[in-house]
């Protein structure tokens, strides 16, 4: 492509909604454009990479069997009624009506509507295995969309879906699935890890999500050194040292004591001179589907040092969003008093003990009466809890759940995520095929997603510099970039022509800046697109019989003679093994 035929329009600054690295770059390439919250127009060059990833994506899943079609983005309400996520996937669900007053929504994800394609065409264990994919538009009502591509209300994504006739050949399909993912995300030459996930809405009880690294990632995970564990911090099992400590100490009377103004456990530990680990705190939430019919509170003790995590207890309590905390008013409503002096003693509500807390003795809680506390508390001498769990959040220097080591704690970007479903939609939709004995039985389900558009974005999150961003080579838009300095000079400009027909000839995609622009106005252009490969061509350079070549990964420069260009260049090209 031709800068002067092509659509480039770059900016200086950066958008002021922008708060990341490749969100700000990306805009300033003019690559994306929002037209209203969390949606966004893709321009003509990130419109390449996407298409280029979407390419490896595809070959990697048509390789192991894979097959594409391509399914409706408006889909009615009857088929989302069947597996009853209607109602459960809440708002994230774009509803609306036609003219004849029926209820549609936006495709936000496909399992509904590929277990209604099979269930009609698939009749006998001899139709199976079937994996099939799509490469689609979604759309999601998300509450706070962000970070231009990341986290956007409608985005492009990969889905695949596997139909198996028992549970050890879905499991075959999900291992395939993994083996194809590792190659995806290797082909980008992104550093990502896999780690054990929650099921979310999706439903099913095997899932791990691909992590592209980076700082401005919004999931927290946790890795052992070794490797051999590794799990979001959502589904993290939480153990430490000091939870292990059995104390053999006597337990002593329980006792009340006035503590005015201690409303934190801040407060608190500095008063008693304890550390924070050694109080505990309880924290109200409401258990109920819908908290403004009813509230159901609950309580959840934890040593003062953890933090809840929402998605143990939201699948502690079976419900379908992350529970809401009791405001002040619902928990002096609970417990009489307000919620820095509450404790478990005395309520009739249910109460979840964390583990970390099971083998504490002789501790202090809240007296459930304003600036009162009790010390010397004991469980469960002094109250009942319905059961001890592990609700709390783990966090880096805890103990690897297989023993081995401690855990490290690192940002990703879920670009990935592979599910074994059972037979969760399979039952609710009826879809069935006759086995080996002519008995029905229901169809075994995996389900794959890639967000293709963040992924494309995640890679520049891991790719960038201060002036712009650093394609790899698998999905760089062009991946020569030629900086013709001299465009008036008519030899300058020929070579450069013959260049960029000689690259294309060979299929090496490049872009040939042939604007009447000052040096460097080109190469801060050429910075901030960041295609992997730059070519200066200028009157002086071709005065010497030479061009230079700029790595744009590494900044290495090397000077070629004029008449080798071409073929150093493909020999380059060659190496990246693309
Ligand atoms: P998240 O936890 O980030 O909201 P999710 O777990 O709901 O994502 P899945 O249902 O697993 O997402 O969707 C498959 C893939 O689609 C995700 O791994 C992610 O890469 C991508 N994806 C999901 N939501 C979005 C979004 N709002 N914008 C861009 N990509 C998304
Ligand atoms: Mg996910």
């Amino acid at each position: 492509m031709k800068w002067s035929k092509a659509y480039i329009f770059t900016l200086k600054d950066s958008p002021s909604d922008a708060e990341i690295p490749s969100h700000k770059l990306l805009v300033r390439a003019g690559m994306i454009r929002k037209i209203g919250q969390g949606v966004h127009t893709y321009g003509p060059l990130m419109l390449r990479a996407i298409r280029k990833f979407e390419n490896i994506v595809r070959e990697e899943l048509e390789k192991s069997g894979c097959i594409e079609l391509l399914m409706p983005i408006v889909q009615p309400k009857e088929l989302w009624e069947e597996t009853d996520r209607w109602n459960k996937m809440g708002k994230g669900l774009l509803k609306f009506k036609n003219r004849l007053n029926q209820d549609w929504c936006l495709g936000a994800t496909h399992e509904e509507v590929i277990t209604d394609f099979v269930r009609k065409d698939i009749k006998s264990y001899r139709d199976l295995p079937i994996q099939l994919f799509q490469i689609a538009t979604k759309y999601r009502d998300e509450i706070r969309p962000r970070f231009g591509l990341m986290r956007g209300r409608e985005f492009i994504m990969k889905d695949a879906y596997s139909f198996d006739m028992d549970k050890e050949q879905a499991l075959l399909a999900y291992q395939k699935m993994f083996d194809s993912y590792n190659r995806i995300f290797q082909r980008l030459g992104a550093d990502f890890r896999v780690v054990n996930a929650d099921s979310g809405n999706i439903g099913g009880d095997q899932s791990q999500e691909f992590h592209i690294l980076a700082e401005s990632g919004e999931d927290h995970l946790l890795v052992s050194e070794d490797g051999s564990f590794a799990a979001n911090v959502e589904v993290c099992p939480a153990s430490d040292e000091d939870e292990n400590i059995k104390l053999s100490d006597e337990e002593a009377p329980l006792e009340v004591f006035d503590t005015p103004g201690l409303k934190t456990i801040a407060d608190l530990a500095k008063a008693l001179k304890k550390s924070e680990k050694q109080l505990v705190k309880t924290m109200f939430y409401s258990a109920s589907k819908d908290p403004q019919k009813d509230l159901k509170p609950v309580g959840i003790l934890l040593r003062g040092s953890d933090e809840v995590n929402p998605i143990k207890l939201k699948n502690l309590l079976d419900l379908n969003d992350e529970p809401l905390m009791l405001n002040e008013k619902e928990v002096r409503s609970v417990t009489g008093a307000n919620p820095g002096s509450c404790g478990p003693i005395g309520l009739n509500i249910p109460i979840y003990m964390d583990k970390g807390v099971a083998n504490l003795k002789n501790y202090t809680v809240g007296a459930n009466k304003d600036d009162k506390h009790y010390k010397n508390v004991n469980h469960p001498r002094d109250f009942k809890t319905e059961r001890v769990v592990d609700i709390r959040l783990a966090k880096e220097g805890d103990l690897v759940p297989n023993g081995k080591g401690k855990l490290k704690s690192y940002r990703g970007i879920e670009v990935g995520h592979i599910f074994y479903l059972g037979t969760v939609y399979s039952k609710a939709m009826n879809a069935s095929f006759l086995d080996k004995n002519g008995k029905s039985q229901s169809l075994e389900m995996g389900c794959y997603g890639i967000g293709i558009s963040r992924t494309v974005q995640a890679v520049i999150e891991q790719n960038h510099d201060k002036d712009g961003m650093i394609w790899p080579v698998a999905i760089a838009p062009y991946v020569v970039h030629i900086c013709l300095l001299d465009p008036k000079d008519e030899k300058v400009s020929a070579l450069a022509n013959q260049l960029y027909d000689e690259l294309n000839k060979l299929g090496i995609d490049c872009l040939l800046d042939d604007r009447d622009e000052r040096p460097g106005v080109k190469f801060k252009d050429a910075d901030l697109l960041g295609m992997p490969l730059r070519v200066i061509l200028g009157g002086r350079g071709v005065a010497n019989g030479e061009v230079e070549l700029v790595e744009r990964k590494t900044g290495e420069k090397r000077s070629v003679a004029l008449n080798s260009m071409t073929s150093v260049i493909s020999d380059w090209w060659r190496q990246q093994g693309i």
